[in-house]
C-alpha cells in the first residue's frame, strides 16, 4: 500500500484544525506512541493529533481522504496486539482527551459518552447512582472507545456478556469524513444490516467511533467472591462447567495456577494469602436478592468441595477484600510481564469442554520447546492468555520459538473448534493466525466490507485483515 508522506503544508493544515498545540510532530513525539501495552509491535506516526471534537476528526477524514494519509486512533494504548500502532506512519489521532459523559437518561437506562471516557471512570459514575454497566476488562484505564473497537470482554462475561452486549448506540465519523449514527437509545433493533455489531469489534479500521450510548442496568444489591483451591488443574477447570450446568452460574469465574500468585507476590513485594495450593478458581456472585446470593454461594461452596474436590473455599465478603483479591488477579499480565525480559501472548477462546486438553498440549509444548509458558484465563467463557517467556533466549530462537510455538497453538485450538481472540482481537501481531484460520470466501467477505466502508485504505491500514 503507498500512502502520502505528510509534508509541511499538511502539518499548517492539521494546526487549522487543531490548534498548534494539538498537533505534534516527528522529533517531538513521546516512544509510547509508538507502541501498545504488549510493546511487541513498533513504529512512530509522522505526526500525532489530538481531537477535541468530531468536527475535528470530520476535518481530518475529509483531508486525509482526498489526499490518501493513513489514519490510526489511539485511545488509551492498553491493546495487546499493536492494533493501535500506526505501521505505516501517517497520522496517529488521540481521542483521550474527548472524555466528557455527555448523558446519563435514567428513564431509558442509557449513558452517552465521548470515546475517551476512561472505563474506571463509567463504573465510578453509574454506581454513584446506584447503576451498573456490566463489562469488566483487567485493564480499568482502558478507553471506551478502545473497549469499543476491541469489543473487550473481561472477568464478568460469563453472566454479563462482553462490550457488544452493551451498546445501543454509536456516532461514526467514517473514511470520507461523513457522521453517521448507528443505532440510537432503543432496546431492540431489526432495522436492516447491524452496521453497529460490525463496527464493534473492528479495531479502527471501519470507521472512527465519537460517541457511544451504553446501556445500563441496575447496581447489584450483592457482591460475593469465592477462592477455592484445588490439587490439580484438571480438578479445578472440570468444576466451572459443573457449577454451571448446576444451575449456580457464577458472574465470573477465573482460573489459574500457583505460578501466577508466585509472579504476582514478586510483583507487587509482599505475600499474598493462601498461596500454597497448585491451581485455583475464583468465582463472584451478585444479583437483585441477597437470599438468593447467599443462597448460591451456599450451594456453589457445598458442591466445588463435596463434589468437585475442591480443597476448601474461602468467603471473600468484605468490598475492600474483594477488591484486593481482584486486583491481584487483574495484575497477572503485569506479573508475568515482570518475570521475564519479554512476553508475547496467546488469546484463544475454546468451548469449554475442550479447556483440559488444550492446556495439557500447551505444558507439553513448553517442554517440547524449552520455554516457559504460563497461563490463566476466563474459564466461564473458555477464553485462556497464555504467555511465551523470552527470558534468556537470543533474539533469532525467541522469533522462531514464538513462530514456530504460536502455529501450533492456533492449529491445535482450531482442531478444537477454538478461534484465535477471544476478547484481545487481532491487530497486526495476530493478523496472519486470523488468515490461516479463516476460509477465502470469509476472508473475501471481509475484504469487501473494508472496502466499502475505507476505498483508499486510510483508516487504520494493515490491521485485522
Ligand atoms: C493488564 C491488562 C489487562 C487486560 N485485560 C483485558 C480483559 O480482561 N479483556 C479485554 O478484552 N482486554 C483486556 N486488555 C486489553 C485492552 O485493555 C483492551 O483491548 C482495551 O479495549 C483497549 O482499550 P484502549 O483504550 O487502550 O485502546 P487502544 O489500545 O488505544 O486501541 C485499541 C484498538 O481500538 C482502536 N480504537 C480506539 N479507540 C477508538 C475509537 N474511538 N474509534 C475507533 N477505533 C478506536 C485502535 O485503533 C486500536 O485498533 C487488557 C490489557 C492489559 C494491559
Amino acid at each position: 500500500m503507498k500512502y502520502k508522506k505528510i509534508t509541511n503544508e499538511d502539518l499548517l493544515y492539521f494546526k487549522n484544525i487543531f490548534g498548534e498545540e494539538r498537533v505534534i510532530s516527528e522529533n517531538e513525539i513521546k516512544s509510547e506512541y509508538a507502541h501498545d501495552e504488549l510493546g511487541t509491535v513498533f513504529n512512530y506516526p509522522e505526526v500525532l493529533v489530538k481531537a477535541t471534537h468530531k468536527k475535528e476528526i470530520s476535518a481530518l477524514m475529509k483531508y486525509a481522504n482526498l489526499h490518501k494519509i493513513p489514519v490510526t486512533v489511539r485511545g488509551s494504548g492498553t491493546g495487546l496486539v499493536g492494533a493501535c500502532v500506526p505501521i505505516y506512519g501517517g497520522v496517529l489521532l488521540d481521542l483521550t482527551l474527548m472524555n466528557k459523559i455527555i448523558e446519563l437518561d435514567k428513564t431509558n437506562l442509557t449513558l452517552t459518552v465521548e470515546p475517551g471516557v476512561l472505563i474506571m471512570d463509567i463504573y465510578e459514575y453509574v454506581l454513584k447512582e446506584d447503576l451498573f454497566y456490566g463489562p469488566d476488562p483487567g485493564e480499568k484505564s482502558a478507553t471506551i472507545g478502545g473497549t469499543v473497537s476491541t469489543n473487550a470482554g473481561g472477568m464478568r462475561a460469563v453472566k454479563y456478556g462482553v462490550t457488544r452486549d452493551w451498546v445501543r448506540g454509536l456516532e461514526v465519523v467514517l473514511a470520507s469524513g461523513e457522521i453517521i449514527k448507528l443505532g440510537g437509545k432503543v432496546v431492540k433493533n431489526a432495522s436492516g444490516y447491524s452496521l453497529k455489531d460490525l463496527l464493534i469489534g473492528s479495531e479502527g479500521t471501519l470507521g472512527i467511533v465519537t460517541e457511544i450510548i451504553l446501556k445500563l442496568t441496575v447496581k447489584p444489591v450483592k457482591m460475593i467472591s469465592l477462592l477455592a483451591p484445588f490439587n490439580s488443574k484438571e480438578e479445578a477447570i472440570l468444576a466451572a462447567p459443573k457449577l454451571i450446568s448446576n444451575h449456580v452460574i457464577p458472574t465470573a469465574v477465573e482460573f489459574f495456577l500457583n505460578d501466577s500468585l508466585l509472579y504476582s507476590e514478586r510483583y507487587l513485594g509482599k505475600k499474598l494469602p493462601h498461596n500454597n495450593y497448585p491451581a485455583y478458581l475464583l468465582l463472584s456472585y451478585d444479583g437483585y436478592h441477597e437470599e438468593v446470593v447467599d443462597k448460591d454461594v451456599r450451594k456453589a461452596s457445598e458442591m466445588l468441595i463435596n463434589e468437585f474436590n475442591a480443597i476448601d473455599v474461602f468467603l471473600i465478603d468484605t468490598e475492600e477484600r474483594r477488591k484486593a483479591i481482584w486486583s491481584v488477579r487483574d495484575g497477572f499480565l503485569e506479573a508475568i510481564k515482570l518475570s521475564t525480559t519479554l512476553i508475547d501472548e496467546c488469546d484463544v477462546v475454546l468451548p469449554r469442554a475442550k479447556i483440559n486438553e488444550f492446556l495439557t498440549y500447551v505444558d507439553n509444548l513448553s517442554s517440547e520447546l524449552k520455554v516457559r509458558i504460563p497461563y490463566f484465563g476466563h474459564l466461564g467463557d473458555g477464553n485462556l492468555h497464555i504467555y511465551f517467556c523470552k527470558d534468556d533466549l537470543d533474539e533469532k530462537k525467541w522469533q522462531e520459538t514464538l513462530k514456530r510455538g504460536f502455529l501450533k497453538l492456533y492449529d491445535k485450538a482450531a482442531s478444537f473448534g477454538g478461534l484465535v481472540s477471544g476478547e484481545h482481537g487481532i491487530g497486526f501481531a495476530k493478523k496472519e493466525y486470523l488468515k490461516n484460520q479463516l476460509k477465502s470466501e470469509q476472508l473475501t467477505i471481509m475484504r469487501a466490507i473494508k472496502k466499502a466502508f475505507d476505498p483508499h485504505e486510510i483508516l487504520n491500514p494493515g490491521k485485522v485483515i
